[in-house]
């Protein structure tokens, strides 16, 4: 199996060559390519079976709550993202925004939220969602204005989310708001909003190039109860920085399937495709088109996995996977665009695999840090 070789590399212990070889085979069986037509009944039938397969239960920490293991093992999630990715675009979303929407309470929720959300998250109950940025504080996160005032024992939310993933269809949200402790990045605090909660509403359902369930969020006087606070006040941003830590790898490998399933295509169309008396795979021009497909793809690989690998060790991890995420998603969107070319007309025709792929990818670049972002993280962390 030319997807499962990169599995003996040494980055790898045995659990994570059998996971990764179970799952492709999972996939295989219950998973199809392509869009449905309603993307959230997908997305919630996706959520139930990945949860009732067990998968989600990596998605998670905590073995009591009935997480695979104690700590989010990142080389787990990034070869299931690797592995949903190459084979079902939207069965990778779905098992992304479990483990981002309840990353938050993996890492810095009380006893209680833990017990309360996490379980149900494994077991896919329940949809989770992060909610961070806003209409005028995206990739300038600290600009961020939703606010959150102290009340008694709650906390009331005034404000907008958009882009949010999930948005319309979680059971829960981690939202983002400022609460004023100091200014900038360190006064934003990290709560749970439940999606019954009076004074939040979606605002908004926006249509991508790739669908996806996303929405624009508001809170109108929204009282949330300080239970409901993740970690401390003003902690915020912290919080949503060592959750981007653990899931931006997981983006990169999420990359490197879709780059492996164009490749995958881009091969057998070439080997299949007669042309000038020959096969399109018989002409120069498309060994080396394949030749720089492959290398992209293995390069992306060793950065994803060299970060993931590193994080696993307990190593800071900024710069290598800032690097995976970069190299990773620019790398994909070009082997991706090589497939498509190999493909010729069918290439853009509605419904084709690699069609879907071009879609699928390009949000890759822009969302938990846009490429520039990943460029000035790789640059200061040199000339520190
Ligand atoms: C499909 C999708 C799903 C998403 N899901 C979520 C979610 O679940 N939760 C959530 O909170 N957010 C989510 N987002 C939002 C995403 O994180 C933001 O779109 C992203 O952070 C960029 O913010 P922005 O769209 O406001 O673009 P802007 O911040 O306006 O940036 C525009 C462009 O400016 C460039 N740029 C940025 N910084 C620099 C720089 N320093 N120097 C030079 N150029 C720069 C980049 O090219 C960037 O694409 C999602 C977005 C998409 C598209």
């Amino acid at each position: 199996m030319p997807h499962l070789k990169h599995l003996e590399w040494p980055f790898f212990d045995a659990r994570h060559r059998e996971l990764a070889a179970e799952l492709d085979a999972w996939c295989g069986a219950h998973l199809h390519a392509g869009h449905a037509a309603d993307v959230d009944a997908e997305c919630q039938s996706l959520v139930k079976q990945l949860g009732a397969a067990g998968w989600l239960r990596h998605a998670i920490a905590g073995q009591a709550l009935g997480g695979a293991a104690e700590v989010i093992d990142t080389r787990a999630i990034c070869l299931l993202r690797e592995t949903l990715a190459r084979h079902n675009g939207l069965a990778d979303f779905a098992f992304a925004m479990q483990g981002l929407g309840s990353g938050a309470i993996s890492l810095a929720g009380s006893a209680a939220q833990r017990e309360r959300y996490l379980p149900r998250v494994a077991r896919g109950e329940v949809l989770a969602a992060f909610a961070l940025s806003e209409p005028e504080a995206g990739s300038d996160v600290a600009a961020m204005q939703c606010s959150a005032v102290e009340d008694g024992d709650c906390y009331v939310l005034n404000g907008e989310k958009t882009w949010i993933s999930n948005g319309g269809i979680a059971g829960f949200y981690t939202v983002f708001a400022r609460t004023g402790e100091a200014p900038g990045s360190r006064g934003i605090s990290a709560f749970i909003v439940d999606a019954d909660t009076p004074g939040f509403e979606i605002a908004e359902r926006i249509q991508v190039i790739a669908p996806h369930p996303l929405a624009r969020l508001r809170f109108v006087n929204c009282r949330v109860p300080k239970s409901q606070l993740i970690g401390a006040a003003g902690e915020g941003f912290k919080i949503a920085m060592r959750t981007l830590d653990v899931f931006r790898t997981s983006v990169a490998a999420a990359a490197l399937g879709f780059a492996r399933r164009a490749l995958q295509e881009g091969l057998a169309q070439a080997k299949n495709r007669a042309m000038f008396g020959a096969r399109l795979a018989d002409l120069p021009l498309t060994q080396a088109k394949l030749a720089t497909m492959a290398c992209t793809v293995d390069s992306s690989a060793l950065l994803v996995y060299r970060a993931a690998w590193q994080r696993d060790q307990g190593q800071n991890v900024t710069r290598e996977a800032a690097m995976a995420k970069l190299m990773a998603t620019e790398g994909a969107q070009q082997v991706i665009d090589a497939a498509v070319q190999i493909f010729g007309g069918r290439g853009v025709r509605s419904g084709e695999m690699v069609e879907q792929l071009y879609r699928e990818i390009r949000a890759l670049r822009i969302y938990e840090g846009a490429s520039e972002v990943q460029q000035l993280i790789i640059g200061r962390d040199l000339l520190r």
